[in-house]
């Protein structure tokens, strides 16, 4: 068989001279884990993000058509003589941000925009009198519906109004599944202390201290311990209602007395006052502590509004096929063109591809447990990671180098062998897959190393040794060497 002499089998490197790289000359190999290593300072992410990434994201964004690149920044040509067979490249973050509390597993993958779509177009939509319309074209054609039970007229709802982050968002909880109330806990930390001596702490940091003159006029004993309150005395103090009471008061700074109608603000109230006046982070901080987070009673956790609640896709609303495990889900979405008419079945069966190409990605990467109202910020680094690769990779399957900065960062080492696995994944689509990083598992299992050094700063930049772990492990120049043995 003749042999084909063309396809590069690795990146070549020439004269490379970002940062305090020295002129290096330096062979990456393509289609493989190739890990950067080195002390801190000794040139890995100049080699790796300087050289690489840069090279390859600029020929990626002047491959992009000429309307898009328009929109993009343009990366800057690196330092460097010659970066011969780089193919597209994507950074990506070492950590991926806090993701915000209206982040969750499926917006992040955009899974849910494909769900939403499909009960959008695909469900049975309810009238405002409360029947269930079949399925029909008309929503796709931007008609009203008619209800045949009752003639009425209606629109079904967009797939922005299913969003929660949107016009679908649960008004009480404003679409982040969670309210907070107050926890009358913490209200009297203290009930050895008496009122006057400060025993309902609201009324300390939140309110004017008459509210005790006032608790009083009311018939609950202030001086004594709070502890021995009756159970009436201490309702009044938690829950007692916003009568109106003459309170003769003294003006602290100039001793002035006064007599004047004061509102009472009960404990708990006093709270909810202060909460609904809220402003800043400062203010926030000083009501805080005095509240409790819990499920929204009115969405039941589900962000939902109820009309956004409300269509049935084979049955169950969006809500419902949000809590299921990604791999059930993806057996459900599959049953979803055989349940509407048949001529709606070539839009269903193209909207449950576009669903079913992104949850195969993520299936590879070894997230099918994961339901699609998951928050983001209750996912571990390594889950948000691998949701960063899935969305990297969703339009290219073949040939992207990825350049990573130390994603072991925060990982245990069992997340650490699932970060390997996906690697292999990847290199097994025809990515080059190259990591900085200081992680001696992931160093060892990488198929190649280019250790970086010898010292930081001026006393780094060039490469004291690269091969397979076995090879470098052998080479005294290496520094990695000696933790690899
Ligand atoms: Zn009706
Ligand atoms: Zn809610």
């Amino acid at each position: 068989m003749k042999q084909n002499h063309q396809v590069p089998v690795c990146i070549k490197v020439r004269g490379a001279r970002v940062h305090n790289l020295k002129n290096i000359d330096v062979d990456i190999p393509l289609n493989q884990i190739v890990a950067v290593a080195g002390v801190s300072g000794s040139g890995k992410s100049s080699l790796a993000l300087g050289v690489l990434y840069a090279e390859g994201s600029r020929r990626y964004l002047e491959a992009l058509s000429t309307y898009t690149r328009r929109r993009m920044t343009q990366a800057a040509k690196a330092h460097v003589d010659e970066v011969l067979y780089v193919p597209a490249a994507l950074a990506l973050h070492q950590r991926p941000g806090v993701p915000g509390i209206r982040s969750t597993f499926g917006t992040g993958t955009e899974l849910l925009n494909s769900l939403r779509l499909m009960y959008s177009r695909l469900a049975s939509h309810r009238c405002p009198n409360g029947h269930y319309v079949p399925p029909t074209l008309a929503v796709a054609a931007d008609q009203s519906i008619h209800c045949p039970e009752c003639d009425a007229e209606f629109m079904a709802p967009s797939a922005e109004e299913l969003a929660f982050n949107s016009q679908g968002a649960c008004p009480d909880c404003g679409g982040t599944g969670i309210v907070r109330t107050v926890d009358e806990s913490t209200l009297v930390p203290d009930e050895s202390l008496s009122i006057d001596e400060g025993a309902v702490a609201p009324w300390q940091t939140l309110m004017w201290s008459l509210m005790k003159d006032i608790a009083r006029e009311m018939g609950v004993r202030t001086d004594v311990p709070f502890r021995e309150l009756t159970a009436k005395e201490r309702d009044i103090v938690f829950h007692g209602p916003a009568v109106k009471k003459n309170i003769i008061y003294q003006n602290k700074t100039s001793g002035a007395a006064g007599d004047m109608d004061f509102t009472y603000f009960n404990a708990t109230y006093t709270v909810e006052n202060a909460l609904s006046k809220v402003k800043d982070e400062k203010g926030m901080k000083r009501v805080e502590k005095f509240l409790k987070q819990g499920v929204c009673p009115h969405c039941g956790g589900t962000r939902l509004s109820d009309a956004a609640r409300a269509p049935r896709l084979r049955g169950i609303s969006l809500d419902e096929a949000c809590t299921m495990p990604l791999s059930e889900l993806v057996g459900w979405v599959k049953g979803v063109p055989a349940s509407v008419p048949e001529e709606m079945r070539p839009m269903a069966h193209s909207i449950c591809q576009s669903f079913q190409t992104v949850a195969k990605r993520l299936m590879d990467l070894g997230l099918g447990y994961l339901s699609l109202d998951r928050a983001a910020s209750t996912l571990s680094t390594g889950e948000r990671q691998r949701m960063q690769l899935a969305r990297a990779v969703r339009n290219r399957t073949t040939g992207v180098l990825y350049v990573l900065d130390e994603p072991s960062i925060g990982l245990h080492p069992l997340d650490v062998r699932t970060l390997l696995c996906v690697f292999q994944t990847l290199i097994d689509h025809g990515a080059t897959v190259v990591v900085i990083e200081h992680d001696l598992d992931v160093i060892r299992n990488a198929d190649y190393i280019i250790d970086m050094g010898p010292g930081g700063g001026e006393a780094g930049g060039r490469v004291v040794a690269s091969g397979t772990p076995r090879e470098v492990a052998e080479n005294p120049n290496s520094i990695t060497e000696r933790y690899l043995k």
